[in-house]
């Protein structure tokens, strides 16, 4: 599969500090930030600072550096948001028929309700 990436996409901008964000947490090669418009109490994402797309395209092309340290940028930002005890959620959009409005990876932590079923029925 070749993945192409958008460097224009908003995200990216993000990481260049052409607009802000809020951010949560930035390691050297991951950044946590709160989602503009929240569908939770808790809407954190999380995006890499390479070039991904989706999450298929991270893990079949980034290094083992950054996948640990995404990884372990989830966990911690999990810890910090206090979501661990009561339960949260991740989402990864990728795609077409996932509705991805950003074409650079990210995942969504949601947290601080009861966040009902994980899909609704077709
Ligand atoms: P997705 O549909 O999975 O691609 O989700 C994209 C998410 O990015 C949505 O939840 C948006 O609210 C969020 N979003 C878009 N622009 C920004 C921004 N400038 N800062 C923070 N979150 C954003």
């Amino acid at each position: 599969m070749a993945y192409t990436y958008d460097p224009q996409n908003i995200f990216a901008k993000i990481l260049r500090g052409e607009i802000p964000n809020k951010t949560v947490l930035e390691t050297d090669h991951t950044l946590a930030f709160h989602d503009i418009y929240p569908q939770a109490p808790i809407h954190v994402l999380v995006i890499p600072k390479g070039p991904y797309v989706t999450y298929d395209h991270f893990c079949a092309e980034a290094s083992d550096a950054e996948i640990v340290d995404y990884a372990r940028t989830v966990a911690k930002v999990c810890d910090m948001l206090g979501v661990v005890e009561d339960g949260w959620r991740l989402i990864s959009n990728a795609g077409a028929n996932a509705i991805q409005e950003v074409p650079h990876l990210h995942v969504h932590i949601l947290g601080g309700r009861n966040l009902g079923r994980m899909l609704q029925p077709a």
